[in-house]
């Protein structure tokens, strides 16, 4: 049986990735700071553990393991990283220490989740921007804080495989969304944001919601489902051994039009009242899969409209069970 270890495993996309671990016949151990928050873990064993400590990261890969998935990192939505990218910085130190343990410990391959934050500023000042390809990553002007930190651990990636011949994998995640991802508290993203938003305009009958900025910054959504595949298929292609690329759709919506599809599936109109001086991130962003389809034939491909249908009538669930003071832990 082959054994897995994935790292972040109480977090959105971790317990999705253990549990297709386990119904793919792994053997997976999760680690974590935290608990899930809305599902048990399908893990066989889970161990709470801060991984920004050494000691932590050596007793995260104890005993033989042939894959590792490091997705552990301190983050949230724009909310979260413009405000802490002191924390987000510190990631490094997970990072660090984790593709270490992971190489010494003997595993076979070594997934790491970046993210669309690493890709030079200066290119998304255009809410049409032209898609952003690899290669744009460099000349650096990655997002402050969390985006330094990201690029940072790629070259980690790179130059395991380069100097200690450590097989890695490096995707870069753009905007993931789905169930079991955080939808209130400051660290949740735009998509689970203003579903909950719109649930409790229609709920309380105040029918209006703020949104941040005016509107028009543009980004690109992927459902937690493609962001699995994918994960799967790079960390199983010895041809993208050490080599970032980009994970994402490359339907490129504005937050408006974001509004209306999570409006249409409510089935019910909000009035929107924007708030210029919140966080808001780069002007537009949008993942070019030109790559990734020559190298997998593949590329994400749910619809916005069909990923936040699920995502929509999950957080509707949560919000009426909290409401009712029942447990919101499946
Ligand atoms: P998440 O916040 O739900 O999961 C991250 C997990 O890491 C959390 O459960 C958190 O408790 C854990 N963690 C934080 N600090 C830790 C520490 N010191 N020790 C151990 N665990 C710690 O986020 P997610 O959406 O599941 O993201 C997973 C990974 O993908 C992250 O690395 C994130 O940066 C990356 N990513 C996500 C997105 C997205 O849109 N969700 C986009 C780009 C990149």
């Amino acid at each position: 049986m082959k054994r897995a270890l994935v790292c972040g495993a109480g977090g959105f996309i971790g317990s999705h990735l253990v549990k297709k671990l386990k119904n793919e016949g792994f053997w997976v151990r999760g680690v974590d700071i935290k608990h899930p928050e809305f599902s048990p873990t399908a893990a066989d064993e889970f161990i709470t553990l801060d991984l920004r400590e050494k000691a932590n990261a050596g007793k995260a890969v104890l005993g033989p393991l042939d894959e590792v998935y490091q997705l552990a990192a301190d983050m949230g939505g724009m909310g979260f990283i413009e405000r802490f990218r002191i924390d987000c910085l510190r990631s490094i130190l997970i990072n660090t220490h984790m593709i270490e343990a992971a190489h010494r410990a003997g595993a076979d391959r070594y997934f790491f989740s970046s993210s669309a934050c690493v890709y030079n500023t200066e290119l998304q000042k255009d809410p049409r921007v032209r898609a952003l390809k690899e290669s744009d990553a460099y000349p650096a002007m990655a997002e402050r804080g969390y985006g330094w930190e990201k690029l940072l651990s790629e070259m980690f990636c790179q130059e395991y495989w380069a100097e200690r011949g450590f097989r890695t994998f490096i995707a870069r995640f753009h905007n993931v969304y789905g169930p079991w991802g955080t939808w209130d508290g400051g660290r949740e993203k735009a998509p689970a944001a203003l579903c909950r938003k719109i649930i409790k305009a229609k709920d309380d009958g105040s029918r209006e919601i703020e949104v941040w900025g005016d509107g028009t910054r543009t980004r690109s959504y992927m459902y937690i489902d493609d962001c699995l595949k994918g994960i799967d298929m790079i960390v199983h292609c010895d041809e993208l051994t050490a080599t970032p690329l980009n994970l994402g759709t490359s339907e490129l919506v504005s937050v408006n039009e974001l509004v209306s599809i999570i409006e249409e599936v409510a089935g019910f109109k909000v009035k929107r009242k924007y708030d210029p001086t919140a966080p808001l991130g780069v002007v537009g962003r949008n993942s070019d899969n030109t790559f990734i389809r020559k190298v997998l034939g593949w590329e994400p491909a749910t619809s916005l409209r069909d990923g936040l249908a699920k995502t929509y009538s999950w957080i509707e669930e949560q919000y009426f069970d909290r409401k009712a003071g029942k447990r919101t832990v499946r």
